[in-house]
């Protein structure tokens, strides 16, 4: 049972994710792991309130990356990105 009043868009955690890659991952275009949905990094769904940050798919709520900041580091798991198409721009 997901409690609807803690999801955000990934846009509330686009400052975590440029952080993470080095580049604004908003536009950035996904493809779900499990149902294959493509669509921009900010159109998953955000769940900030446990120890990490997890981010679903907007289809079919499957994980597409989740991370957990420790004292020691980042630990990022990407498995339920099939793919990420990240652009060169100029
Ligand atoms: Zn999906």
């Amino acid at each position: 049972m997901i409690d609807e009043r803690l999801v955000l868009d990934a846009n509330a955690v686009a400052g975590d994710l440029a952080e993470l890659f080095g580049i604004d991952l908003t536009a950035v275009i996904h493809r779900c792991a499990h149902c294959g949905n493509l669509g921009p990094m900010a159109t998953l769904l955000a769940y900030v309130h446990g120890p990490g940050t997890v981010l679903r798919c907007s289809v079919c709520t499957d994980v597409v990356v989740r991370y957990v900041r420790t004292p020691w580091g980042t630990r990022l798991d990407v498995r339920g990105a099939a793919e990420l198409r990240i652009e060169l721009l100029g």
